[in-house]
């Protein structure tokens, strides 16, 4: 299982599809469920769809991972035919400059381009430490006039992201761009061939969502259509082991999967998930009996889309879980093949065990 999840992450990373545009990977996927046997749907919001039926008296999961991915939008095309981007999402501005990007106008007729970064020997001394806020960044496309980029099918709204990019590291380790959130569809897909060989297992809803780097609210339509007793997110938990990030916590790549038992983001947003009591003791119970680590998380900082999907109806039992990811939103995140080979067994040992004696009332736990 480990080299085609890695080739099929692989495949997912080197699609480009910004938050809205998430066409390409949408229909990478459709195609690839099709190839499971699973019919899908795409509602009006873009989110991919799939239905797994399972047993009617066990409560009914919604397991899903976003699409899309951060980057930037064109905003202005100088007359010089340099331009000008607004962001799309957490994009990390030190990070920015000196990058190549992809102006994504269309299938085969993509441009090519690169974030500027002043040249070093023009650049004084109290330059030096200082990160450009992107309105002061620009984009170099080589189309030396405004009416070149317009021509090459470029204008203001044009999508642009990282120049996709896969890296192997040593080890079981890769890095690239769109770890976030593509590792997890790759997972999905997995864990969609695996449950076709469990004998019973609840009805699982596969939700591709959209927009989670944009508003995180593009899987709400998803789950108020589907209704879902429980929702498990599958995305990056963060790495806490270089020495930047060592006081935040001890989840490692290549430690396994892993679990959230907390987030929070105060920042406009005021939202956050903390999992149901149920959810947490079924994964525990998944990764004892699967002889698998689960390793924990509880950060302020980060949200994912359960956030809102947990309000849904009369509430669903939410919970966080995936894999550990170094450099996030950077155009080289990493993280360790082997984490997602266990996030595989362990979503299908947790949902299996979902049946009808599945208790999600609050008062039979502690
Ligand atoms: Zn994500």
């Amino acid at each position: 299982m480990k080299e085609r999840l890695k080739a099929l992450t692989r495949e997912l990373m080197l699609i480009p599809g910004l938050s809205g545009h998430e066409g390409r990977v949408r229909r990478y996927l459709k195609g690839a469920l099709d190839d499971l046997g699973l019919m899908s749907r795409t509602d009006r919001l873009g989110n991919l769809i799939a239905t797994i039926p399972g047993a009617e008296d066990a409560p009914s999961v919604m397991l899903f991972a976003h699409m899309d991915q951060l980057g930037l939008i064109v905003r202005k095309i100088e007359a010089s035919g340099l331009i000008r981007a607004e962001r799309l999402g957490g994009v990390p501005e030190k990070a920015l400059p000196a990058h190549e990007v992809l102006l994504c106008v269309g299938e085969g007729r993509d441009v090519r381009g690169l974030i500027a970064n002043k040249s070093h020997h023009a650049t004084a001394q109290d330059e030096k430490y200082r990160v450009l806020p992107y309105p002061e960044l620009f984009i170099d496309t080589g189309l030396g006039s405004a009416a070149d980029v317009i021509a090459a099918g470029i204008n203001v709204g044009t999508p642009i992201v990282y120049a996709p990019n896969f890296v192997e590291l040593g080890g079981d380790r890769i890095a690239g761009t769109s770890i976030d959130d593509r590792a997890a569809c790759a997972v999905m897909l997995e864990v969609a061939r695996a449950l076709d060989e469990v004998d019973t297992h609840p009805t699982v809803h596969l939700v591709f969502s959209v927009l989670e780097e944009f508003n995180l609210r593009g899987a709400v339509t998803a789950a108020q259509a589907l209704n879902p007793d429980v929702a498990i997110q599958l995305d990056l938990i963060l790495a806490t082991d270089t020495p930047d990030m060592a006081a935040r916590g001890d989840v490692r790549l290549g430690g396994g999967p892993a679990m959230s038992l907390y987030s929070f983001h105060g920042r406009g947003t005021l939202n956050g998930v903390i999992p149901h009591p149920a959810m947490v003791k079924l994964f525990e119970d998944a990764a004892q009996d699967a002889g698998l680590p689960l390793q924990r998380s509880a950060h302020v900082g980060a949200l994912t889309d359960l956030s809102y999907v947990q309000l849904v109806g009369d509430g669903v039992a939410a919970i966080d879980i995936g894999f550990p990811m170094r450099y996030s939103h950077s155009a080289l995140e990493s993280c360790d093949v082997g984490d997602l080979v266990g996030l595989v067994t362990l979503c299908v040992e947790a949902i299996r065990r979902i049946d009808a004696n599945f208790s999600l009332d609050r008062d039979d736990y502690p």
